[in-house]
């Protein structure tokens, strides 16, 4: 069986109710210029084949095309061709002509902008080339009150909707974009932000600090976290079970902090939140709490599995240079956090250790 799909399906089923609607009422404009020059019946049937069954046909043949865009695009020129051949059939009435000719312009530079556009212009010279030829016309026919008002529904409705499929695809874009946006900025593993987000925000958090006058507001605290013996959980329970740790405490962080702070995951085993106006006692409580609750958590797969972490706080401090010297701070305080022991907070502050809270 013939696979139906490929690259371009989904500008072939726009175009699909577009073209049927375009041509429909194209019908009607130009079988009333066409009327008055009682045309051969190849004519009238070559124009109810063009207006009633070539958007069927055309989605149909795109359909099964191996790349529909391809097709498409054939088939649009097929459209501007005859639109052509229509100009001269019509004895060049002005308005069925301009219609036709303008609807196809706007069509063409929609789907496949300037260049296209100049495509289709030869391709429908083409056309007038073809026309000339079968039926030369005799002299150029007037617009009557009757054929302006049977061209009004094209020159209302089909831009109307060719307006309106242009600003769902807009909308459709923009929508993908945050998505591709927020996937970016997103630890897979754990739905934190990731290392390079969270930097970002970082730097934004220390800007707003420099900003704030002092004595306003505490300046805030950011904290880096990690896993204790991690490659040991990872060596003697499994990869598996490790992503669960990894998991578990993004989980912790996500419902134990405030709205304002903000966690990512720095990489690897390492974690790191933002504590936005939160004084350091205040800070390194909280995160005390947080290694307290995190060393009493079971785990169903691994029962004989418990974790400790080590955090590093560090204060704002105004005479840091920019947000790296603020984080090298805490990546200090880390430090010192494993080398005294591990499963403790170690706080600094004026690029001094202050404080050291642990299990005992
Ligand atoms: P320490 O107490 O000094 O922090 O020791 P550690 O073993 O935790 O430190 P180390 O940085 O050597 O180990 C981190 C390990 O984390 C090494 C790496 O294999 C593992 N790791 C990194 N990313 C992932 C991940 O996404 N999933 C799992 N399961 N392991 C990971
Ligand atoms: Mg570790």
């Amino acid at each position: 069986m013939q696979k139906i799909g490929g690259k371009g399906l989904a500008l072939a089923r726009r175009l699909y109710l577009s073209r049927a609607l375009g041509l429909v009422l194209g019908l009607l404009c130009v079988g009333a210029a066409m009327r008055p020059l009682d045309p051969e019946p190849w004519v009238w049937a070559l124009m109810v084949f063009n207006g009633l069954i070539w958007p069927h046909l055309a989605f149909q043949l795109s359909r099964r095309s191996k790349v529909p865009l391809h097709a498409e695009y054939r088939h649009l020129l097929i459209d501007t061709l005859l639109g052509g051949f229509w100009v001269v059939a019509m004895q060049f009435n002005p308005l069925p002509a301009a219609v036709t000719v303008s609807m196809m312009a706007m069509n063409n530079v929609a789907i496949g902008g300037l260049r296209f556009l100049l495509t289709g212009l030869a391709v429908q010279v083409l056309g007038i080339g073809v026309g000339l030829v079968l039926l030369p016309p005799s002299a150029m026919a007037p617009t009557t009150p009757l054929q302006l008002y049977a061209c009004l529904p094209l020159l209302t409705f089909y831009p109307l909707m060719l307006g309106w499929i242009c600003f769902r695809q807009a909308n459709a874009l923009g929508e993908q974009k945050r998505e591709l946006l927020a996937l970016s900025r997103t630890d897979s593993l754990t739905g934190l932000l990731n290392h390079g987000a969270w930097k970002d925000q970082l730097d934004i958090e220390w800007s707003r600090c420099r900003r704030q006058r002092p004595g306003l507001s505490s300046g805030g605290a950011i904290a880096l976290i990690d896993i204790d013996h991690f490659k040991t959980i990872n060596d003697t329970f499994g990869h598996v079970a490790g992503d669960i740790v990894l998991r578990q405490l993004s989980k912790m962080l996500k419902q134990n902090l405030r709205a304002a702070d903000v966690a990512g995951r720095y990489g690897g085993d390492e974690f790191c939140v933002i504590l936005p106006d939160l004084p350091l006692a205040n800070a390194a409580r909280a995160m005390d709490a947080l290694r307290e609750r995190f060393s009493t958590l079971g785990y169903a797969q691994s029962p004989a599995l418990k974790v400790s972490l080590s955090i590093g706080l560090a204060a704002f401090n105004p005479d840091h240079r920019d947000a790296t010297q603020w984080l090298h701070d805490a990546d200090q305080a880390l430090y010192e956090a494993k080398t005294s022991g591990r499963n403790r907070v170690v706080c600094r502050a004026g690029g001094v250790q202050m404080k050291v809270l642990d299990a005992v």
